[in-house]
């Protein structure tokens, strides 16, 4: 068999699962596999080459793609920086450890950029595109930039940081990173619950169902309360569409992209068109102008694609430089 046709694996690391299935041709073949994501470093790095042992037994594969939370430096394939999600995890020399263990060849990527890099491989209408973002909107805010085909990653691999642009100078909500005010303190699932306790300052409980609820409140029952239409619900989610706009904006006038594709949990509750106009009422028209922002085709599998298409390219390519 022609070597290049066949599958690699691909596996999402994230902080509570890991993902893993065979990608050919763009798309997952077979069922994916999930396991829990166990603590700490050691133990993760087990259950990685378990789940690599498992699938070459039963297949042929090509390499093996990691998608991981935190700051990745792809061409050691070392995690340079950490991440809440995986305490312990920066300074991982891990496609090293991996490439060790199991003699395959082995990409690692930060995420994000894995997702972004992943909804471009497998969406049609998303090739030959000059500028693509990428926007996970979950607990927090994941970005992923692709130019011109390719994955942008800075001059350090922390390029698409996104979820901590600066949206205020008000030093009002103090992020995950610990500075104030970013973006994903206000446009993540995190930031609409804390976008409800604020506005539910001074309301009484005959007011509002929600104030009734304010020691438990979800943003579940935000969103049910809006779509029963209660106003104040209604205006908490306006708001969170707002502080999704905002960040939008900021990457528009960076970046002039074609597209903005929207993934994440959150992204479910995203009223596009609203948030198209917001973002239209605060762009440069040359840029709304011809600016789409739409949902994932591929929500999660997104970043084990990605990953898996990088290690394909990679091995088409052959090897690049190594800068440390
Ligand atoms: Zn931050």
């Amino acid at each position: 068999m022609d070597k290049q046709q066949l599958p690699a694996l691909g596996i999402d690391l994230g902080g509570t699962k890991i993902a893993a299935a065979l990608v050919q041709g763009h798309t997952v073949v077979g069922e994916p596999w999930r396991v829990p994501t166990p603590q700490g470093p050691d133990k993760i790095i087990e259950a990685l080459l378990e789940l690599i042992e498992k699938f070459k037994k039963e297949h042929l594969i090509m390499g093996v793609g990691i998608a991981t939370a935190g700051i990745v430096n792809p061409e050691t394939g070392e995690v340079v920086g950490s991440t809440g999600n995986l305490p312990g995890w920066e300074g991982t020399p891990l496609k090293k450890i991996i490439e060790a263990k199991t003699a395959l060849r082995v990409h690692v990527e930060n995420d994000a950029n894995a997702a972004a890099y992943g909804e471009v491989c497998a969406s049609p209408h998303l090739q030959n595109k000059t500028c693509i973002v990428t926007v996970t909107l979950g607990t927090g805010i994941g970005v992923g930039i692709i130019i011109d085909g390719d994955v942008y990653r800075g001059a350090h691999f922390a390029a698409g940081e996104g979820g901590h642009i600066k949206i205020s100078m008000e030093n009002r909500r103090r992020c995950t990173c610990e500075l104030w005010d970013c973006w994903e303190a206000y446009g993540s699932g995190r930031g609409l619950l804390a976008t409800g306790w604020e506005m539910l300052e001074g309301v009484t409980d005959d007011q509002s169902r929600l104030a009734q609820r304010r020691a438990h409140l979800t943003n579940q029952d935000i969103l049910e309360a809006a779509k029963d239409g209660e106003v104040l619900a209604q205006r908490m989610l306006e708001k969170w569409h707002e502080h999704v706009a905002c960040g939008l904006v900021s990457l528009c006038h960076l970046l002039d992209p074609d597209v903005f594709v929207l993934t994440g949990g959150m992204s479910k509750f995203v009223d596009y068109k609203m948030l198209r106009d917001m973002v239209a009422d605060r762009t440069l028209p040359r840029i709304s102008k011809f600016l789409e922002i739409h949902p994932s085709l591929l929500s999660e599998a997104a970043g084990l694609i990605g990953a898996a298409e990088l290690v394909l390219l990679e091995a088409t390519r052959g090897d690049k430089p190594v800068r440390a």
